[in-house]
């Protein structure tokens, strides 16, 4: 391709709504433009970098024998009401009706159009295992679709489904998917870890993420350097490394404690240890109309994905309770406590049944209680609640636990017969008995995968791309295209890249030498060749892009470790 006829959008400044790299970049580099919050066009550069990584998520898929297909975005609402999922998915489900007033969702994942697939597609056990994928758009009506491409509203995914008879079957094709994730990531050179994951609004019984190693990563994950255990900071176990010892239980008293709402200002009023404070948070439970107060220890963090699973209710369901709910359980605001609170369901933190002694609101503005135990001035469910957190320590070996920040990129999900029963989609088994199909269903980011192969993969000239998923393999750069030697020789290098299936660009732009480069380096394309005054001598300058780095060649040696590098993709 010539540079000339081309649409390189690029951009000296970064744009306001953008903060993090990638999200800069992507900008920055014409690859993308937002359409409103969420939503965004894929321009020439950005669409060929996408289309590299599907073919390679693709080429992946078909060797592990999944078949591609592709369904509708529009999906109609009836399916969703057989899984159960058109109240339960809440607000992020985006809905719309037809001039009949016939409604419909637009899919932000795709278990029901695939279990609806299977139950015509699939009627014997003898066409099993089977595993389906598409690559298509999803649509989620994201609370805060935020960092470009990380989190949208409309994003690509691919998503699969697997099929079996039974449980073992399920577990041979998930771990299938396992491996296909693994060689993926890899092949994009993504930096990851694959960890234990909460199932959420897609459900099942055991869940894994693969998550970019990312500092901007809007995920935690919780590992341990002794054994092989990682988790997602939702999904892991909050164990204290701390010993509790039981003291002899106090008596309770009333303190007056005037204006001390927030847990900081408790522990500076009474000059007491965090350690010995009880946060009370009230929620509401939409799906089930109550009230639950959850406590945790002062310096803990409420895990409201436990709080959600404890429950059983989706996670749209649970919100902060208003003032007026809070006064509803007998309590105000800043000084909520479990003790003679009414109308409300208490979830005890595992951790605070097991402290004495601790300081929690009265319930009566003004007054907090200290002294309070567990059992003796209150009851509720006790639960694993919390944030896992530095400190804690591994489930499965006793050691330390590290964590560190991750991009989501994939998630894959054993099913079971969740979604087969309640849609009916059944076979009949070698015994003649109809009997519900055991799935899976494997999704990955295909947008997000993007930006997080840019956050991993830049510098502070612009993103240097894999060779393998970037938009163009090559640029050449003429000094002086007029120049006729240097338009012979930047000719000739492009024909013989062209022919040797190089994705390569000619600049042949009216522009200043230096404005093409920066064009180039913020783009990242791998390999850049600058054709200068020693063109006469078929000496060209080369660059690694992200070598930044820049040696005289010939011609020969230049395109031959250009082809040479594409051959071995
Ligand atoms: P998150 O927790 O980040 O909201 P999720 O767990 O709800 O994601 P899944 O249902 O597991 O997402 O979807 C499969 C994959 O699709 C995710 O692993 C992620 O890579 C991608 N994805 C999900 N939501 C978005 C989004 N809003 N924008 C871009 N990609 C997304
Ligand atoms: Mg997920």
């Amino acid at each position: 391709m010539k540079a000339s006829k081309m649409i390189i959008p690029t951009l000296k400044e970064a744009p306001n709504e953008a903060q993090i790299a990638n999200h800069i970049l992507l900008i920055r580099a014409g690859m993308i433009k937002k359409l409103v919050a969420g939503v965004y066009n894929y321009l020439p550069m950005g669409l060929k970098v996408l289309g590299k990584i599907e073919n390679i998520i693709r080429e992946e898929m078909n060797l592990s024998e999944a078949q591609e297909i592709l369904s509708s975005a529009l999906q109609p609402k009836e399916l969703w009401e057989e899984s159960g999922r058109w109240f339960k998915y809440g607000p992020e489900l985006m809905r719309l009706n037809d001039r009949h007033n016939r409604e419909f969702c637009l899919g932000p994942t795709h278990e029901e159009i695939f279990t609806y697939l299977a139950r015509d597609l699939i009627k014997s056990y003898k066409q099993l295992p089977v595993c389906l994928y598409q690559i298509q758009t999803k649509y989620r009506d994201e609370l805060r679709p935020r960092f470009g491409l990380m989190r949208g509203r409309e994003f690509i995914m691919k998503d699969a489904y697997s099929f079996d008879i039974d449980l073992a079957g399920l577990d041979k094709s998930y771990n299938v998917m396992y491996d296909t994730y693994t060689r993926i990531f890899n092949r994009l050179n993504i930096k990851f870890k694959t960890v234990l994951a909460d199932t959420g609004a897609i459900g099942g019984s055991e869940s894994h993420q693969f998550m970019a190693l990312s500092d901007i990563g809007e995920s935690t994950i919780a590992y341990c350097s002794s054994c092989d255990y990682a988790a997602d900071e939702e999904k892991c176990e909050a164990i204290s490394s701390e010993k509790i010892e039981k003291e002899t239980l106090q008596e309770t008293a009333l303190i007056h404690t005037p204006n001390a709402k927030t847990i900081e200002e408790v522990v500076n009023f009474l000059n007491c240890d965090i350690k010995k404070v009880v946060k009370s948070i009230v929620y509401a439970d939409d799906f089930n109309s109550r009230l639950v107060m959850v406590l945790v220890r002062g310096d803990r963090d409420i895990n409201e994905i436990k709080v959600v699973n404890a429950l059983d209710i989706p996670e749209a369901f649970l919100r902060l309770a208003s003032d007026n709910e809070i006064a509803k359980i007998n309590s105000v605001s800043g000084f909520v406590g479990p003790v003679n609170a009414e109308n409300v369901m208490i979830l005890v933190d595992k951790e605070v049944s097991e402290m004495s002694n601790f300081i929690v609101g009265a319930n009566k503005k003004d007054y907090h209680l200290t002294n309070v135990n567990f059992g003796r001035d209150f009851n509720g469910t006790v639960k694993d609640l919390r944030m896992a957190k530095e400190g804690d320590i591994c489930p499965v070996c006793g050691k330390p636990l590290s964590f560190e920040r991750g991009i989501e990129v994939g998630q894959i999900f054993k099913l079971q017969t969740k979604y087969s029963e309640a849609m009916d989609a059944c076979v009949l088994d070698s015994q003649g008995v109809k009997t519900p199909l055991v799935m899976g269903s494997y999704g990955i980011g295909v947008t997000r995968t993007m930006a997080a192969i840019i956050e991993q993969n830049h510098d502070e000239f612009g993103i240097c791309w894999p060779l393998n998923v970037a938009p163009y393999h090559a640029v050449i750069v003429p000094v002086n295209y007029n120049d006729e030697a240097q338009q012979n020789l930047a000719l000739e290098i492009y024909e013989k890249l062209r022919n040797n299936k190089v994705d390569v660009v000619l600049d042949d732009r009216d522009a200043k030498v230096g404005f093409k480069f920066k064009d180039w380096e913020l783009i990242g394309v791998p390999y850049i060749i600058t054709v200068g005054k020693k063109a006469i001598e078929d000496i060209v300058e080369f660059k690694v892009r992200k070598e930044n780095i820049k040696v005289e060649k010939t011609k020969e040696e230049a395109t031959n470790i250009i082809i040479d590098a594409v051959k071995n993709l």
